[in-house]
């Protein structure tokens, strides 16, 4: 894929050459890695692949094992008697996945005192206070790229489904019904629609690629960084520099940027007043990024005809959280799903080996893939977490 991400990495890569080694693990010595990740129950013990999960471990305990370390892993991680309270203080690499996020905050990382690494096991990293592990000399990684695909294929699928009005279609067919005009008075196609995204990195670049066979009138991205013009002429993307200039022409919205101090309820009331009168929402990004209370009243009120996505802005969602049961004023609209885009069984597959090449690097004291690199010892090397 061309890319303006090809030049942001050599120039990470620069910088890393002179940063990065790693600062003080030493080969062979035993350490604490915790890992929080979802819960897999029957369904990781029927199916291996599932490598994200806490019976499957990342695939991870043998090898840590066999080199001395101990591995602990858990979903327990809310309040200060969880597994991820107890074992942070003490652990030394801290693993957790975006499915079922640890929320390292800053009293949390205050209490880690002999912690030196932080691992996301896909892509995300927003469930650490980024600024606090800067502060602490903690290095935040990722397995950038892991699941970029994986969601653009969602996103495209997310929108279609709204836009054609799928999910009512689909109810009606289980319940034994059949009335084709309960379901055709809103659905639409998404040739000739205007869609834009919010972040044009790997993700949001790829759901462009991705909408071209759709013969969409005209694509729009609103971010910071500029694609290089051949970038924008491969995927017919326009930049507009102001957000609410750009919702205002689009039928379709999709957001596609990390969560930081900079898109935390970026998209809210005032924000979705500047829709188009009944445009789609898609989010799979990061919930907090959309103002839950505001997107279920433009859903209500009709200035949403839809929102679709799998991220919430807690995790696991409530089960009374309204995004669950929103609907438009035709009792439809909702394309939401639990947050599983970025962990289809390939995806998994990747993320896992991905963690286990940035544990080793450590380990070994080697430098990491720029790439991969948040935070790195003492600051941000990713520019993707806001202008700084
Ligand atoms: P990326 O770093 O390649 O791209 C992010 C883009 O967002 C960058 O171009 C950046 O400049 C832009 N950006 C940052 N702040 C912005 C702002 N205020 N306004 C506009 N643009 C802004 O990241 P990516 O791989 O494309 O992933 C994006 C995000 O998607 C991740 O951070 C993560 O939160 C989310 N994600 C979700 C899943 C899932 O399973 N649902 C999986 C992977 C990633």
């Amino acid at each position: 894929m061309f890319s303006r991400l090809a030049s942001r990495q050599l120039a990470a890569s620069r910088a890393a050459s002179r940063t990065l080694a790693s600062p003080s693990a030493s080969w062979n010595r035993g350490m604490k890695v915790l890992a929080i990740l979802y819960r897999g129950g029957e369904a990781a013990k029927q199916e291996p692949r599932l490598l994200g999960t806490v019976e499957n471990e990342l695939g991870l305990r043998s090898w840590l094992e066999s080199q001395g370390h101990e591995f602990i892993v858990s979903d327990d991680k809310e309040g200060p008697n969880s597994v991820l309270s107890q074992h942070i203080k003490d652990a030394e690499v801290v693993i957790t996945t975006p499915f079922h996020p640890g929320y390292l905050t800053k009293d949390l990382i205050d209490t880690a005192k002999n912690l030196k690494v932080c691992v996301t096991a896909g892509v995300g990293s927003d469930h650490v206070d980024l600024n606090a592990a800067v502060d602490r000399k903690i290095q935040v990684l990722e397995v950038t790229g892991s699941n970029v695909t994986s969601v653009a294929e969602h996103v495209v699928m997310t929108i279609l489904l709204l836009v054609r009005n799928f999910v009512p279609a689909h109810e009606m067919i289980e319940r034994g019904d059949w009335m084709v005009s309960d379901i055709a008075r809103n659905a639409f196609d998404l040739e000739g629609k205007v869609v834009g995204t919010i972040g044009a990195g790997r993700i949001g670049y790829r759901v462009l690629e991705r909408l071209m066979p759709f013969d969409t009138k005209e694509h729009l991205y609103y971010d910071y960084a500029a694609l290089p013009q051949e970038a924008e002429k491969k995927v017919r993307a326009r930049r507009v520099e102001d957000l609410k200039e750009m919702v205002s022409q689009c039928d379709v919205v999709t957001v596609n940027a990390p969560l930081h101090e900079g898109t935390k309820g970026l998209v809210n009331a005032d924000l979705l007043k500047h829709f188009k009168k009944g445009a789609w929402l898609v989010n799979t990004a990061r919930g907090a990024i959309c103002d839950k209370d505001a997107v279920a009243a433009a859903l209500k009120s009709g200035q949403l005809t839809g929102y679709g996505g799998d991220v919430w802005n807690v995790q696991p969602a409530p089960k009374d959280h309204v995004w669950r049961t929103m609907k438009n004023s035709l009792g439809a609209g909702n394309g939401m799903v639990p947050h599983y885009s970025g962990t289809t069984l390939d995806a998994q597959a990747r993320y896992a080996a991905g963690t286990r090449s940035i544990l080793e690097n450590y380990f070994k004291g080697q430098a990491q893939n720029p790439a991969n690199i948040i935070v790195g010892v003492g600051k941000y090397e990713s520019k993707a977490y806001g202008q700084r």
